[in-house]
């Protein structure tokens, strides 16, 4: 089954959609199936890696209001190991249309459900607001990012900003858990990344013993530099591997990918053995 991570800050600007393409697409150069799927009508995602909504048959928007579209119609390679569904204009219309209809925000899940197995990662970048769009993302995720920059802590404290992407998790999916946060486009001057880091680290050891969503939340490291190749790529429509692989922004987002891999695996491993154990205890008795 894949891990299906949102991308999400109802703030606009924080560096969703660059994280999504691009912590996407080190995934996949590291080995994992990924898909990433565009849920924001302002469709940056799908320019960012090459692709024009107008080109393609089936979008996301096409998902959602034809419950009968086959997914696969959906699916377009952008790179090896790296599909994309692409969103369009016409999405921001979702949200009137899909009004009132019944299990309009598990429409995504069950679309996804028949290929679920093909990937290892799906990460989803979502629009900066908490509607019906946002709420498919997160009734088919496991796992939710937060993008943000790092003073923003600062100027209005990360506390608020999870309890809001908290109780729209809880209310969207109960397994679903706050399991990062990317600091992004970090600057060195102001170096307040220690800081930053530390104050939010205990914010969630806090967390850690009670069922709140963020109890397993880490501060994904490295910080993403502020750096102008990321912020020029999309106009190539190449993502930061292609357009410029030594950047400093290649190097960040590629370290990311190390991390989180490391990270999964530990996890992985841990559980497996537990759950194999379990079931074969099972089996026994
Ligand atoms: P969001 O999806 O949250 O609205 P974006 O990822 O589109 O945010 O980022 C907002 C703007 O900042 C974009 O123009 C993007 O290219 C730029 N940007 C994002 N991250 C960086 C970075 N690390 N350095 C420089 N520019 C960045
Ligand atoms: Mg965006």
């Amino acid at each position: 089954m894949a891990r299906v991570i949102a991308m999400l800050n109802q703030k606009g600007g924080v560096g969703k959609t660059t994280s999504a393409v691009n912590l996407a697409a080190a995934l996949a150069s590291r080995g994992q199936r990924t898909c990433l799927v565009d849920l924001d009508p302002q469709a940056h995602m799908s320019l960012h890696v090459g692709l024009d909504p107008d080109e393609v048959g089936c979008t996301v928007y096409d998902l959602l209001i034809d419950r009968d579209r086959n997914i696969e119609d959906a699916i377009v390679n952008v790179d090896e190991r790296l599909d994309a569904i692409v969103s369009e204009t016409d999405l921001a219309a979702a949200e009137t249309e899909l009004a009132g209809q019944a299990g309009r925000h598990d429409i995504l899940a069950s679309a996804f459900s028949s290929i679920a197995d093909r990937y290892d990662v799906v990460m989803i970048d979502c629009p900066p607001s908490l509607g019906v769009l946002t709420l498919n993302a997160l009734a088919m995720a496991d796992e939710v990012f937060v993008p943000m920059q790092a003073h923003f802590l600062a100027l209005q404290g990360v506390g608020k900003l999870l309890e809001t992407v908290g109780l729209v998790c809880q209310s969207a999916n109960e397994r679903l858990q706050v399991t990062g946060i990317l600091l992004c486009m970090h600057d060195k001057h102001t170096n307040l990344a220690r800081e930053v880091v530390d104050d939010l680290e205990s914010f969630f050891a806090e967390a850690r013993d009670t069922d709140l969503p963020w109890r397993n939340c880490r501060v994904l490291l490295p910080p993403v530099r502020r750096n102008i190749k990321l912020a020029e790529a999309p106009s190539f429509g190449q993502t930061i591997f292609q357009y410029s692989p030594t950047s400093h922004g290649a190097r960040d987002y590629g370290k990311l990918a190390d991390g989180l891999l490391e990270r999964w695996n530990q996890d992985g491993s841990g559980e497996e053995e537990i759950s194999e154990e379990a079931s074969e205890a099972q089996g026994v008795t």
